[in-house]
């Protein structure tokens, strides 16, 4: 099988998961009874938009999708169509409408998305120009509106008017991840389709064959901290995790749970920053605090059972079981451990203030760390 299909940075050869949603299109499609106005809304980075386009690409491929081009009576439930969909959501990736929907130059799907912070009515208009091209081979056109909460009141009203005189053949696809920021009379115009965390088993499977060089207990350690999101997963991959994260074993929890030198926070601080804290997006921010406390949470699990059985971080649960143990040696009781944690939540809470001082947040963080090895 060839990796052509590439609608995100990763290529997954087959949606997987999302049965409820990924079975609801493809029988309202197979029915000829789509939906005009479909939203689809569940927590951020779970593949919404990765079905969306996935979606209108297997219904626009050339080698599944000939409704088209066939007769109505070619087109019974026992179709070899949805043979050859199968569990998924199959397109070819090869013909010129995939090659279209995957570079965006599609003329039957277009893509709508936040300019600046908010959607405004331009992005709307811009619709109506799409919709008066004619479609290639007059077939469905689809809409997806990402981040469709997103909306100014205006923009709101001139989709309103669209989704209440929809054209025919034309899907539009809101994608939202707060429903409740929604105007409501563009929620009632829309068909609801509720998206999940995607299973741990699933992810595993599907990164697995993306990266067949990865080892067991990392998928599993990614999987965990995904929670069901394909794109944290492979942000995970991207950003370098476990570099970063062993980076933060050594600079930090190795100075607190053995080192004897009296390391002051300001140093840890820089070390963090000039360390783990770089990288670009996934770097200064609450992701390398998220590293911290699935560390925290590890050691505190292996502090109390004895045992590195239930730990995330399997790979280095050599590691995890030396920090608890060197902690427990200066003294570290099971309270004073869930006061790090606690800690690092109301840390992590903290940085999404905008007019913190993020240094001074950083350093106070450290203090409170050291604090402790300082009672000892
Ligand atoms: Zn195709």
């Amino acid at each position: 099988m060839g990796n052509e299909r590439k609608i995100c940075d990763y290529n997954i050869l087959n949606v997987t998961g999302h049965e409820k949603p990924v079975e609801f299109l493809k029988n309202s499609f197979h029915r000829g009874r789509m939906p005009s106005g479909l939203l689809f809304h569940g927590r951020h980075n779970i593949g919404k938009r990765f079905v969306a386009t996935a979606f209108a690409a297997s219904v626009l491929c050339e080698d599944y999708a000939l409704y088209e081009r066939r007769s109505d009576a070619a087109f019974s439930s026992s179709d070899d169509h949805a043979d050859a969909v199968g569990g998924g959501l199959n397109f070819c990736g090869k013909c010129p409408s995939c090659i279209g929907v995957l570079n965006g130059t599609s003329q039957n799907l277009m893509l709508v998305e936040p300019s600046g912070s908010s959607i405004k009515i331009d992005n709307i208009h811009k619709i109506g120009s799409f919709l008066s091209l004619t479609p290639y081979y007059q077939g469905y056109r689809f809409i997806i509106i990402d981040e469709a909460s997103t909306m100014t009141t205006a923009a709101a009203n001139a989709l309103l008017k669209m989704l209440e005189e929809p054209s025919a053949k034309t899907v539009f696809i809101l994608i939202v991840h707060n429903l409740s920021i929604l105007l409501p009379t563009v929620i009632s115009r829309c068909l609801l389709l509720k998206f999940g965390p995607v299973g741990d088993k699933v992810l595993m499977d599907a990164f697995r064959s993306e990266f067949p060089d990865m080892k067991e207990d990392v998928l599993r350690l990614y999987s965990k901290i995904a929670m069901g999101s394909y794109s944290d997963f492979y942000g995970l991959i991207r950003g370098d995790y476990l570099e970063k994260r062993n980076l933060l074993i050594d600079t930090v929890f190795k100075e607190l749970a053995y080192s004897r030198s009296s390391i002051n926070p300001y140093d840890m601080s820089n070390n963090f920053l000039s360390g783990v804290g770089k990288g670009g997006e996934n770097g200064k921010k609450a992701a390398n605090f998220e590293m911290i406390l699935f560390i925290l949470r590890d050691v505190y699990i292996y502090y109390m059972t004895k045992s590195v059985k239930l730990l995330y971080n399997e790979d280095i649960a050599e590691e995890i079981r030396e920090i608890a143990e060197g902690l427990e040696n200066f003294g570290v009781t099971r309270k004073d451990l869930v006061y790090m944690i606690n800690l690092t939540v109301n840390h992590m809470e903290k940085m999404k203030s905008y007019n913190l001082n993020k240094t001074i947040a950083l350093d106070s963080y450290f203090s409170g760390l050291l604090y402790l090895k300082g009672r000892v």
